[in-house]
């Protein structure tokens, strides 16, 4: 038996979640004072629900020189059509269509296999670094190569880089409501164990053909996903006062594709059930906001957590010094 912690009298409901408005904002701007922490189990669902979406496409992470974009998207579709996961989405950014044949190749094949495509930005800019008018341009700019792939479907749905969402409360609003006027809905994320920080360090060890690194690899991605899966669902009920239906962020990359049936297992052996996106941010959770800045972004419950300087759960955190330094 685990004991975890949980936030002593601060499991908020969604109407305390809808009630955080300038009060919360005003405490924000006070340095950060994360409150005390009481030990309290967490009891996780039976039957979770996820949408797994893939960022990056159609070129995420390296490549090695045997390999193509168009064999890894190929790849990656065929995975999640044979878990019945048509319709998956995942994000471009169009800055990579410009040059070369395979990615542009990669990208149909994606949406041939009865994939969904989504905004990401066409260059993958963070809203903290850029004004509203830049970020804005840099959305319509991925537009037209969308709406060229999508083929009649879709792709009005918006990803933010880095999860970042404005490190102010005037932009977040401001591109918000850009958006909504636009057509799109915000991808919102819930679930997310940095899958792609394996990407560099997996290339490496195929290059140095280190089989018992690349086994350490394997190991440690399946380890800290289930890790940070477990995180983002204990947030919520530190957040929400309950889970809610999730969205698993992972990108396009040759590890995590190579991953992904491995990774499919775990779920389902944590109970997971999956569901499409759209289905998914049905859930009134999602049209919530923290009505707070928060400049490093993060999932859903996480934004809320950090809005009211609420400490998250312990957990491992991810093996980074181990990964930067394999197969070097
Ligand atoms: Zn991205």
């Amino acid at each position: 038996m685990s004991f975890r912690w949980l936030v002593c009298g601060f499991a908020l409901g969604l109407g305390a979640v809808s009630a955080l408005g300038t009060g919360a904002a005003s405490a924000a701007n006070k340095p950060s004072t994360r409150r005390q922490a009481t030990p309290q189990q967490f009891s996780l669902k039976k039957r979770p629900v996820v949408a797994l979406t893939f960022d990056d496409l159609p070129a995420a992470g390296g490549l090695l020189n045997d390999d193509s974009r168009t064999r890894i998207l190929t790849t990656l579709a065929e995975e999640l059509k044979a878990n019945h996961l048509k319709g998956t989405y995942g994000f471009v950014n169009a800055v990579d269509l410009q040059d070369d044949p395979d990615v542009r190749e990669a990208l149909r094949a994606w949406v041939n296999a009865g994939m969904n495509i989504g905004n990401h930005t066409w260059s993958h800019p963070s809203l903290s670094d850029d004004s509203v008018q830049e970020y804005e341009h840099d959305i319509a700019e991925d537009e037209p190569y969308l709406r060229a792939y999508a083929g009649g479907r879709d792709w009005h749905w918006f990803r933010y880089p880095y999860l970042e969402e404005g490190n102010t409360l005037e932009k977040r609003n401001d591109v918000l409501s850009w958006l909504g006027e636009r057509g799109y809905r915000v991808a919102q994320v819930t679930l997310n164990f940095e899958d792609d920080d394996w990407s560099d360090p997996y290339l490496r060890c195929v290059a140095k053909h280190d089989d018992a690194e690349i086994a350490w690899l394997k190991q440690s991605y399946l380890e800290n996903a289930a890790e940070f899966i477990r995180l983002g669902r204990e947030e919520q009920q530190i957040a929400f006062g309950h889970e809610v239906p999730n969205v698993l962020l992972l990108h396009a990359t040759d590890f995590t594709t190579l991953m992904l049936p491995s990774l499919i297992h775990l779920l389902r052996q944590d109970g997971f059930r999956f569901a499409p996106l759209p289905k998914i941010e049905q859930n009134p959770v999602y049209a919530e906001e923290p009505k707070v800045a928060v400049p490093e972004g993060g999932p859903l419950q996480d934004e809320f957590l950090k809005a009211q300087h609420i400490a998250s759960p312990p957990f491992q955190p991810e093996p980074v010094e181990q990964l930067n330094s394999t197969c070097r």
